[in-house]
């Protein structure tokens, strides 16, 4: 439950919240939470207890209300800690929970979107399938009516939070299209297996999700039948900016770190920093993360503007995504063996930032559908941007 007083801060005050959370308690937690296998429950208490589930949400929801810039300004400060805290509620307050607040009934929000804000309600977001990754629109589990129920069959993977959840949303196939689905996770039919390795994310594993028979009410469609793939990507856009900023969040801690061995390690006599190839590399990457810092910044404020900047998304989820990699791979050379051997935190979050390339769209996603909208809106030489 979000400690109450929590709700009186102004956001100032919260993110100075949240950024003592993530020096005293998160960055010191994470050698725990890899060697347990998962977010140590002690330490989700504390993420519900600063109000993080409930940063996307309005006030009469139960939420904070924060806007798009706060809430990236949010995520720059949690995700120094390792993205595995993050996606331990990434799904319910960014994918699942902008869906319901944009597209459900009155009832379905009243039932749901109070609890997901104070962090009662763990939510999954379950889309990918075997045959159905990049290109959602092959999904081909089934959900077909019988009477007032949703019959629904099929398999799922790769679902965030899917061990944990308390609700999914489901997609799966009515008719034509396929549709977006409430089911409830400890439905008759339903199971959740973890996998045996992660590479990456160690503590926040995924899960494949099996629907056998799996039966909910009719009432528990969210918005219109065939409808699914407009609601996913209402959700997937509000979570592309998050990624982008946890992108921003784990490239900073990197170079955090990479700068600290530079100035503490020594060799021929001298910190390494002061030769001039670490120096290089130090000052590309702080370019580069102040050059991805402003863009995720900028699309935040233009969805705050009052439209989904979907281009200026896409372009920044692919930026933010590629620079977190390359920082993330000179922080390992600038460590040297340091960086491979043991567990310092450069070699787990270099293994963490890979899969933010992967999920929310391919970076070659992005640059297919950037491509694209260039393409067709060129015109007369010049590339059109949204504003
Ligand atoms: C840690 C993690 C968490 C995830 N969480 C969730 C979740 O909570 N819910 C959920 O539903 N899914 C989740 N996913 C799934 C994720 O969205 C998919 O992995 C992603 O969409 C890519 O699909 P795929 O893995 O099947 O790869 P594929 O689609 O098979 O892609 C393989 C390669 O082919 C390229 N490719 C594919 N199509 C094209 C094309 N048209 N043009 C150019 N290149 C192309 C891709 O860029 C990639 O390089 C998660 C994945 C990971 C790794």
């Amino acid at each position: 439950m979000t400690s109450p007083d929590i709700l009186d801060l102004d956001f100032d005050a919260h993110l100075d919240v949240v950024r003592r959370l993530t020096d005293e308690e998160l960055i010191p937690g994470e050698a725990e939470m890899t060697d347990l296998g998962e977010v140590p429950p002690r330490l989700v208490e504390r993420l519900v207890a600063c109000g993080l589930f409930g940063i996307t949400l309005p006030r009469s929801w139960g939420g904070l209300g924060w806007t798009m810039e706060q809430q990236v300004r949010l995520t720059f400060e949690f995700t120094r800690a390792s993205p595995v805290y993050r996606s331990r509620f990434s799904t319910t307050i960014g994918l699942c929970s902008q869906i319901l607040l944009d597209h459900g009934t009155d009832e379905q929000r009243d039932r749901y979107l109070p609890d997901m804000a104070t962090g009662r309600c763990v939510t999954s977001f379950a889309l990918t399938e075997p045959g159905a990754g990049s290109d959602a629109t092959a999904v081909a589990t089934t959900a077909v009516r019988d009477g007032e129920q949703y019959v629904i069959d099929g398999h799922k993977r790769f679902i965030t939070n899917g061990a944990w959840a308390d609700l999914l949303i489901v997609f799966a196939r009515t008719g034509e299209g396929f549709s977006a689905i409430l089911v409830p996770a400890d439905t008759e039919g339903v199971t959740a297996t973890l996998p045996t390795r992660m590479n990456g994310h160690e503590a926040g594993p995924v899960a494949e999700l099996s629907f056998t028979d799996a039966r909910v009410p009719t009432a528990n469609l969210i918005g219109d039948e065939g409808a699914g793939l407009t609601l996913a990507l209402r959700g997937i856009n509000h979570a592309r900016t998050h990624v982008a900023a946890t992108a921003v969040g784990s490239a900073t801690r990197l170079l955090g770190e990479a700068a600290e061995h530079a100035r503490t390690r020594h060799q021929f006599g001298r910190p390494i920093a002061e030769f001039g190839v670490i120096e290089a590399m130090l000052g590309r990457s702080r370019a580069e993360l102040e050059a991805a810092r402003a863009l995720v910044l900028d699309c935040a404020r233009a969805w705050d503007a009052g439209s989904i900047p979907w281009t200026r998304i896409a372009a920044a989820k692919l930026v933010a995504t590629e620079t977190a990699n390359r920082i993330a791979d000179r922080a390992v050379q600038v460590l040297g063996g340091d960086g491979i051997v043991g567990d310092h935190p450069v070699g787990r979050l270099w293994r963490d930032v890979r899969a933010l390339s992967i999920y929310e769209g391919t970076t070659q996603i992005h640059e297919r559908n950037l491509a694209r909208h260039l393409l067709k809106t060129v015109g007369d030489g010049h590339p059109v941007f949204d504003d």
